[in-house]
């Protein structure tokens, strides 16, 4: 593809920058990197980019239930963000705009719900109970049973990770970026406390700065430098239909309760093809199973809110890992061992991209410290 750079009267790229890893936030990484003139991006991916959680994520951007106040904060400044990279993207990056919407049918869940509603109005998140015939107007397709309480957070999407993950890609190598996929990194060259260069198995990339962007493989990767990043493990499921019928014509992403006191509630989201993902319980909820006899019921439970995707056919999907630091909170900046190796590893990635992608651009680029990362550095673990 065309470097931008290949007039001589821009500044040379000097500076080498290696991102390990391409799922949502090294694409998102790469986008923003590679805009910097002097600049030289490399992103490495061991498979395909988005082949890691982003390829397995239910992909709603949101701070609905995020605490305490200054990490909901962080991804609210995110979610709001998405808004001017799709605008400065100037493509198709998969958004889905409309909102969450959710409703409750037991009275404990349902005063929780009012409850939160207003704790984050008070932070002045645009969120609203909204009554039952609110709801059915905005989605008629929905018989959701007995409504004890339902609300709508306006500014929420969804994202297909996939073709955002493309567009920034193609952005980054028009921009003079190299990708290669189906390159493992194996290890690092360590010089005087720096990164000298990045080992795949059969070559070296020298480099000024390293990005750690990969994820579930980001502790290992960085104990190779000495840097101590621990996780928790956290699988999730978030199951495929075929496609359907338009089914939310309104809103992005639904949330729906327990069919019976023996399931967890129920998360769905369509895409533009059609199809539907579903996910069950939290954003962070453990689940392993990904038999198809645990999609079908998945999906036989959203056909009783959903009765016009009675045709649909479950797809299972294998279990995702979620990248999830040990206190759940996300790690970004600098390595106190080796002083040019950034760690940008979290839960909520889909969220954060945006805002990941152009502030540790800042402290990558120009040598900021974001104030808003200060809580997330990794030397917290000591
Ligand atoms: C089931 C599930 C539901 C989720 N729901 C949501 C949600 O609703 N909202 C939200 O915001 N977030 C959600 N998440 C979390 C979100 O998907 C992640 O935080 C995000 O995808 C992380 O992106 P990433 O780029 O950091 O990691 P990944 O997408 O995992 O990318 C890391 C990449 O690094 C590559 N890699 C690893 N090791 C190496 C190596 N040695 N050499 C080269 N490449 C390497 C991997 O192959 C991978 O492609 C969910 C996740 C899961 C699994």
């Amino acid at each position: 593809m065309a470097n931008k750079n290949s007039n001589p009267s821009i500044t040379p790229k000097t500076k080498k920058v290696v991102i390990v890893g391409v799922g949502i936030i090294g694409a998102s990484l790469g986008y923003y990197l590679s805009q910097r003139d002097d600049l030289a991006v490399t992103l490495l991916e061991r498979y395909t980019p988005g082949a890691g959680a982003s390829g397995h994520s239910f992909a709603w951007a949101n701070a609905f239930g995020k605490d305490p106040r200054e990490y909901h904060t962080l991804n609210r400044r995110s979610l709001d963000m998405w808004y001017r990279l799709a605008h400065q993207l100037d493509a198709d990056i998969g958004i889905h705009y409309g909102g969450e919407m959710r409703w409750e049918s037991n009275p404990q869940r349902a005063t929780q719900l009012c409850q939160r509603i207003q704790h984050i109005q008070t932070w002045g998140y645009p969120c609203r109970l909204i009554t039952r015939d609110e709801m059915l107007a905005l989605e008629p397709h929905l018989q959701p049973g007995n409504v004890l309480a339902a609300s709508l957070s306006e500014a929420d999407i969804h994202i297909e990770t996939d073709t955002f993950i493309d567009v920034c890609l193609h952005r980054a190598c028009s921009a003079g970026a190299v990708v290669h996929s189906e390159t493992e990194v194996t290890g690092f060259v360590i010089r005087n406390g720096s990164v000298v260069a990045v080992k795949t198995a059969d070559a070296e990339f020298s480099c000024d700065v390293v990005v750690l962007a990969s994820g579930v493989q980001t502790t290992e990767l960085a104990s190779l430098a000495e840097a101590y990043i621990p996780q928790q493990r956290s699988p999730g499921v978030v199951i495929e239909t075929t496609p359907c019928v338009e089914i939310l014509h309104n809103v992005a992403v639904i949330h729906a309760p327990p069919t019976d006191e023996n399931h967890q509630h129920l998360h769905l989201r369509q895409l533009a093809d059609g199809s539907l993902r579903i996910g069950q319980g939290t954003q962070e909820g453990i689940n392993r199973d990904d038999s198809q006899q645990h999609a079908d019921a998945l999906l036989a439970r959203a056909k009783t809110y959903l009765p016009a995707i009675a045709d649909a056919d479950a797809i299972p999907t294998p279990v995702g890992y979620r990248p999830m630091p040990l206190d759940g909170f996300p790690v970004l900046g600098f390595t106190k061992a080796v002083s040019n190796l950034y760690i940008a590893l979290m839960h909520s990635g889909v969220t954060l991209a945006p805002l990941v992608g152009e502030m540790a651009t800042l402290e990558i680029a120009d040598g900021a410290q974001v104030d808003w990362f200060v809580p997330y550095r990794p030397e917290r673990f000591g």
